[in-house]
């Protein structure tokens, strides 16, 4: 539950005035700018425009709609508060009390239906700025002092093996090294991160910014041990019996892509989303082997998805496609759906817009013919409308018999959600999961079947988010440390 700011200070809290300050304008890159270059879209605040925008918080007298909204709990209105006076590092400190990833929550969150979507101002107004503000004041942090470092507890003598770094992998470590457990992450990629370095674009989320985080882990003691498979290299039951961890967490996160199973589907230049983010993206250093060529961007580019997924593969694949000196070219997403039933963030489709992708609803794809190479050429897509809801609560999406129509795509990309990999459940027989592979856990706690093992994030969920990824790791981290003193 958040706590209440400490109001005894001058800022003027009349709530009428708060709401007269004009939202402040987040620039941006320029669309006919940006589209040559993978840099961070947002350009963010200036200290005074943080300032008057953290203003705008009417400082809500009960427990705040807006942290209770963030599924960290956030304390949000002291934040607002220490910003809104200049207090920038204060602010920081809230949001690390909570947080291990406010510098990613603040780019990346869903904040319309989280924190921002609860904000008492947007009932009259717009919403206050609350994540682009998280990230200002942790980026003000981490460029003027550096990120502080934490008080570590006495070693406890226990060892704890994390798999996978993204961001329950990165909370559990974080929080169980402060409370003075030894901890080594292993993870099968080059670089840590997880999807926050391999799927999520550096135009949303740079590099710089995880890159920061692993090395400040690395200073407060934490070991990262690369390019390792557990399931492969080694078993759970290996780093248990064998290395001597006292306790396994995994944050193995969600990373088999769903398939379409339709005609021409294995044609060349069709590719998986995460394929084509990783090798779209990222420079060769990040890539494992088979991974570091560039992937194709043809003249006329088809995203098949709705998600943030399929947002950050049409915004690419634009680049991509610019770069490679195609200035002609098409880039359309095919969501099968209308606009209305889209999960991705709305703010993301108008970025998109704004470089000149074009969307086509409520289409699904039927087809993919091919040339004499066999690569793929057309695509043939049906129309379809709107049924009931299904168990998602989007209406269903069903096919118009005979609308079938065939559109022109030289690169077709598969956005269409991820699915469990099942090689630790098969190389650990006491792991039970859900018919979906999830790893089935104590929602509390994290534990799994197995003693000492623990899980969170989207290897438990499903494919999510960021935070909820990093919540889950944070509650495991407290339950493990019960279980490691006990
Ligand atoms: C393209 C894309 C864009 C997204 N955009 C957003 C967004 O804008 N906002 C948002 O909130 N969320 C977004 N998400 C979702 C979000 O990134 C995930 O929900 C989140 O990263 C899940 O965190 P995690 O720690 O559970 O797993 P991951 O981030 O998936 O990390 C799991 C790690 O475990 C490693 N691993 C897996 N198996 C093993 C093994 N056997 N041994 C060793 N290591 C292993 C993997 O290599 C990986 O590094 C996006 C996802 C994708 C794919």
């Amino acid at each position: 539950m958040a706590k209440q700011p400490d109001r005894t200070g001058d800022v003027d809290i009349d709530r009428k005035s708060r709401l007269r300050i004009p939202r402040q304008v987040v620039h941006k890159q320029k669309p006919q700018e940006r589209v040559y270059n993978f840099n961070e879209v947002y350009l963010g605040f200036t200290e005074e425009t943080a300032k008057i925008e953290a203003s705008r918080c009417l400082q809500c007298p009960d427990a705040s709609g807006c942290s209770l909204a963030c599924p960290l709990h956030n304390d949000i209105p002291r934040a607002m508060w220490h910003i809104s006076r200049g207090e920038f590092l204060e602010a920081a400190k809230v949001y690390r009390e909570t947080s291990n990833l406010p510098e990613v929550c603040g780019r990346v969150c869903p904040q319309e239906k989280l924190c921002q979507g609860s904000c008492v101002v947007g009932k009259r107004d717009q919403p206050v700025f609350l994540g682009k503000l998280e990230y200002f004041v942790s980026d003000y942090e981490r460029r003027t002092v550096g990120m502080s470092k934490p008080t570590i507890a006495p070693s406890t003598g226990k060892r704890v093996a994390v798999v996978g770094s993204g961001p329950a992998g990165i909370a559990v470590a974080e929080e169980l090294i402060k409370r003075g457990h030894a901890v080594t992450v292993f993870e099968i990629l080059p670089k840590a991160g997880g999807v926050m370095v391999y799927g999520i674009p550096s135009f949303k989320l740079k590099k710089s910014v995880i890159a920061d985080k692993i090395q400040y882990l690395e200073e407060i003691g934490v070991k990262f041990v690369m390019n390792t498979t557990i399931g492969k290299d080694k078993t759970i039951d290996d780093l248990m019996a064998q290395d001597g961890f006292d306790a396994v967490f995994l944050g193995t996160g969600a990373w088999t892509p769903t398939k379409l199973n339709l005609p021409g589907e294995d044609l060349k230049g069709i590719y998986m989303a995460t394929e084509y983010l990783i090798r779209g993206n990222l420079d060769p250093e990040y890539l494992p082997e088979g991974f570091k060529t560039k992937p194709e961007a043809g003249h006329h580019i088809a995203i098949l998805g709705g998600g943030d997924t399929a947002m950050d593969c049409v915004r690419t694949s634009r680049r991509l496609q610019i770069q490679s000196g195609i200035t002609d070219g098409t880039v359309t997403d095919y969501y099968r759906r209308s606009e209305k039933e889209m999960p991705g963030k709305p703010e993301e489709r108008t970025n998109a817009t704004e470089e000149g992708i074009t969307f086509e609803f409520l289409v699904a794809p039927v087809q993919f013919m091919g040339d004499e190479n066999g690569h793929v050429q057309k695509m043939e897509l049906v129309r379809m409308t709107l049924g009931e809801p299904d168990a998602s609560g989007r209406r269903r999406p069903i096919e118009q018999k005979g609308s079938n129509f065939v559109v022109e795509a030289d690169t077709v990309i598969c956005a269409l959600g991820y699915n469990q990999d099942r090689l630790l459940e098969k190389t650990t027989p006491d792991l039970k999961v859900d018919k979906w592979g999830c790893f089935i856990v104590d929602k509390a706690t994290g534990a799994t079947s197995k003693r000492g093992v623990y899980a969170g994030g989207d290897a438990v969920t499903g494919a999510d988010l960021v935070v909820t990824a990093m919540a889950a790791g944070r509650r495991a981290a407290v339950a493990m440390d019960t279980y490691l003193r006990s």
